[in-house]
């Protein structure tokens, strides 16, 4: 919920929030209710106020990137949506190779921009459907050619935590894992990315690198509406799709919503489907592997509110 309190209220219309926005058009999965008030790159001084305020008055404030690992309910979020599109975000690249973007910046961008500034290392990233800022908290990587992953690159990040303070914090206060930091379901937002690139390389040379890497992916992954890979599996054991190709559940249907018959660590909205036929679905893939391989599956989507 979101208060009436009138300083919170005027604090809003400040920046320019809009009400009861639709946020299935802005995730992948095409799922979920609207936002009360979605808020657009607020600057960073302005946003630690809305979260102060929203703190004080206990109303919901949360962060949206590109919405390509989230599942938004379909009664939406009664709260504060926060999100920074990529044409508003700020993207700086130094010969020596630091760079500093937005949260909103995407992976695409960033890969682009770094290529063509001869900056080695971040080509993968245009793998990657996300913001920089999601994908840092999520520590977004691949596994197509060798593995690479947010925390490879990332060496600080801004960050107003959930009662309004701003931090920077160093890459090691992040303590990164598989899919992981410290910042996922800490209820703050990450304003913006600081990462050291690898050396140089020629432009010509990243951007084939990174043509070759899309045009592999892109044979492998389902076309219809996903967020991506669904589970996380215990670190030490196989991937997660192993688990869940071995339990037979590829092509397995919950509503609209389906195990893909391709990659059976994704679920594609085959039309028409709601969060909750995704949510029951989640349940039962890992109710299952569960059972019968006593494998205990973590959800990598994250659930929104
Ligand atoms: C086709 C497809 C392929 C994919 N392939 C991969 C892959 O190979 N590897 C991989 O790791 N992932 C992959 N993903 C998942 C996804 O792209 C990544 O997890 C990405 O980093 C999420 O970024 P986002 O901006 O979309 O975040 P969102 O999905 O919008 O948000 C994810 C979480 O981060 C939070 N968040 C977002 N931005 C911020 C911020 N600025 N501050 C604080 N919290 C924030 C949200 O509240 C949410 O909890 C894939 C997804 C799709 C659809």
């Amino acid at each position: 919920m979101v208060s009436a309190d009138p300083a919170l209220q005027a604090l809003l219309t400040r920046l320019g929030a809009r009400r009861d926005v639709p946020l299935a058009p802005r995730t992948t999965w095409r799922v979920g209710g609207p936002a009360r008030f979605l808020v657009q790159s607020p600057p960073t001084e302005a946003l630690a106020e809305l979260f102060g305020r929203c703190a004080e008055t206990g109303s919901l404030i949360c962060v949206l990137g590109r919405g390509s690992n989230v599942l938004v309910s379909d009664a939406g979020i009664d709260g504060v949506v926060v999100t920074f599109p990529d044409a508003r975000a700020p993207l700086t690249l130094s010969p020596e190779g630091r760079v500093v973007a937005g949260a909103g910046v995407s992976m695409a961008r960033l890969s682009a921009e770094a290529n063509g500034a001869g900056l080695a290392g971040l080509a993968w990233c245009a793998g990657i459907p996300g913001s920089v800022g999601g994908s840092a908290v999520m520590n977004a990587g691949l596994v197509t050619g060798g593995t690479r992953e947010m925390r490879d690159v990332v060496t600080g990040v801004t960050y107003v935590d959930p009662s309004g303070v701003v931090h920077h914090l160093d890459a090691a206060a992040l303590h990164y894992g598989p899919r992981k930091s410290v910042l996922q379901g800490a209820g703050g937002c990450v304003t913006e990315v600081e990462m050291q690139a690898a050396g140089r390389d020629a432009p010509e040379a990243l951007a084939a690198a990174t043509r070759a890497m899309i045009a592999e992916r892109r044979k492998r992954q389902p076309r219809l509406p996903t967020a991506g890979s669904t589970f996380v599996a215990p670190e030490g054991e196989p991937p997660a799709g192993y688990w869940l190709d071995r339990a037979g559940l590829k092509g397995h249907l919950r509503g609209a919503a389906r195990v893909s018959p391709v990659h059976a660590n994704w679920i594609e909205n085959t039309g028409g489907a709601t969060a909750a036929d995704i949510a029951d679905l989640m349940q039962e893939m890992m109710d299952t592997v569960q059972r019968q391989f006593d494998v205990v599956l973590r959800p990598e989507v994250r659930r929104l509110p």
